[in-house]
């Protein structure tokens, strides 16, 4: 039913989705499932960086500075690579923020840059978990995936400035009655059955 309900989304003009959450909250895997299965689109600003890091492009190297510190890459960097995939899409998507925006400002960026394109946000997904089972997860991860930016010194930085900067975040779009809290703890199907509930 899920796959069903949710095919009809990109007609139906309920707006674009932000997907947010904590490091190490399972964003990444749960934002795959989703866009797979509801053929939205992903832009995963994480990504996009690490893509440009790999390919060692001026701009990866700039970012590089910050994500090895656990810090955020200037608003400005992000908000114009965001600019750019905007300006490639069609109007039926729906697309799928990924760790964008998390900051205000960049938040009133996107909302300018949507409204430009006639485009809104109609849902904030919010995935949560207790923050002794995340640092649990990223340390797993990190092992497994050999990730710079996750050594327990980062870690603690990366909460710090989610604390601070992208927990604003929410506020902004919770005043707007548009987020949804999902609980982050489960199996990993049952997560993204909640998380397609939600994004309704
Ligand atoms: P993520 O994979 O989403 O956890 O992102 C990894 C790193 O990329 C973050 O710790 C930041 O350094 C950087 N990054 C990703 N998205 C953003 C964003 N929206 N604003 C600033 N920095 C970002």
């Amino acid at each position: 039913m899920a796959e069903r309900e949710s095919r009809s989304h990109d007609a139906t003009g309920i707006g674009d989705l932000i997907f947010m959450g904590p490091p190490g909250v399972g964003k990444g895997t749960q934002a795959k499932r989703l866009t797979e299965r509801n053929g939205w689109v992903q832009l995963s600003t994480g990504e996009l960086f690490r893509d440009h890091l790999k390919r060692q492009t001026p701009l990866g190297q700039m970012a590089q500075r910050y994500m090895d510190r656990g810090d955020y890459v200037p608003d400005d960097v992000t908000i114009d690579m965001v600019r750019e995939f905007l300006s490639e899409l069609t109007p039926d998507t729906r697309v799928m923020f990924d760790g964008f925006p998390r900051t205000v400002a960049q938040a009133l960026a996107l909302d300018a840059l949507l409204a430009e394109r006639s485009r809104s946000i109609g849902r904030v997904l919010v995935l949560d978990a207790p923050r002794d089972e995340l640092v649990r997860r990223i340390l797993a991860r990190s092992r497994a995936e050999g990730r710079a930016d996750d050594t327990p010194d980062v870690i603690t930085k990366r909460f710090e400035v989610y604390a601070e900067q992208t927990q604003p975040v929410v506020d902004h779009y919770h005043a707007k009655d548009l987020v949804r809290r999902v609980n982050g703890l489960g199996g990993i199907d049952e997560i993204t059955d909640r998380l397609i509930e939600g994004a309704r």
